[in-house]
């Protein structure tokens, strides 16, 4: 990415111009080898511009390519993106009504897999309402987000176990949580490793992850990727970071686990089994769980095509 593009977007951020961008190895496998699947993407609703996104050419996974540095996520996030998103008072009733019928419809799909009372994190909470529903049955929970407003309305409106950090920056006790929910948020994160190397830790032996991704495109792609995911995870993707972390994928389906607000996500359940998942993560890759750079160009030329012909 040419400097003068850099300083394009980030005067359209409204953030320093001075800012730097540098390239990254694939944020699963670390291979070096990506390559650019799209260049100009969605900045908001009504304008695109230059933000290019490479495919990892070992895996398939699809992330922003070049990146800035962590530095200037945090400000991104406690001050640009925080401030255009924080809620009126309407919508902050229905973000709370959503988050709880997803929170019911959650507990209830995963019952079979949990233990009768636990120990629940959920990272990337926003309000926190989606732990009402175990907390209601004697759960412990404790949830984070970095949107400040999101947060302060949980705690001092409605009580719940929520703090304000980036998920980096969790401190979390050894082996104390029986479920980890990451809804949708391992995408917007700065260092996805980092967030799940916490996770691992703060998991207990046979304990459950759940991610809950975008997956496959239900739009036209101009508008599938955007400047708020640095990331974009499939069933495939999801799949191969839960297993280097040492969680063996139980379910990955796009059924609509906690319903019908969020069409078209996807999401992955894994177990918590330790080093005999994680050993084999690359040898796996190698054996063909993999997406290469042309399955998923047909992939969104596929899903650009089908999509236009439903309008
Ligand atoms: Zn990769």
């Amino acid at each position: 990415m040419k400097q003068i593009e850099i300083k394009k977007y980030l005067k359209f951020l409204g953030m320093d111009t001075t800012e730097k961008m540098s390239f990254k190895n694939c944020e699963i496998c670390g291979n070096k080898n990506t390559k650019l699947i799209k260049k100009k993407i969605s900045w908001n609703n009504n304008k695109y511009g230059i933000l290019p996104v490479h495919c990892c050419l070992n895996c398939g996974f699809l992330f922003q390519n070049p990146r800035f540095n962590k530095n200037f996520y945090s400000r991104y996030y406690g001050k640009s993106y925080g401030e255009e998103v924080i809620l009126k008072k309407i919508s902050i009733r229905n973000t709370v009504k959503t988050q709880k019928e997803r929170g019911e419809l959650l507990y209830k799909f995963l019952e079979n897999y949990l233990p009768k009372k636990g120990n629940m994190l959920d990272v990337g909470s926003s309000i926190g309402c989606m732990m009402i529903p175990f907390l209601k049955r004697g759960w412990k929970c404790e949830g984070n987000d970095p949107f400040k407003s999101f947060v302060e309305y949980g705690k001092n409106n409605l009580g719940l176990p929520v703090k304000c950090l980036q998920s980096e920056d969790m401190q979390l006790k050894k082996r104390s949580k029986d479920l980890i929910i990451i809804m949708g948020s391992l995408e917007h994160v700065y260092n996805p490793n980092l967030v799940m190397q916490k996770c691992e830790k703060a998991i207990k032996k046979n304990g459950i992850l759940v991610l809950e991704a975008r997956g496959d495109p239900i739009g036209p792609i101009k508008n599938f990727f955007n400047q708020s995911h640095h990331r974009y995870f499939f069933g495939n993707t999801m799949e191969l970071i839960m297993r280097k972390y040492g969680f063996e994928p139980i379910l990955t389906t796009k059924y609509p686990i906690t319903g019908p607000t969020r069409p078209g996500t996807q999401f992955c359940i894994g177990k918590y089994k330790g080093n005999k998942i994680k050993k084999t993560f690359k040898n796996l890759i190698k054996n063909g769980k993999r997406e290469t750079y042309l399955d998923i160009i047909f992939k969104l030329k596929y899903y650009d095509k089908i999509n236009k012909n439903k309008k």
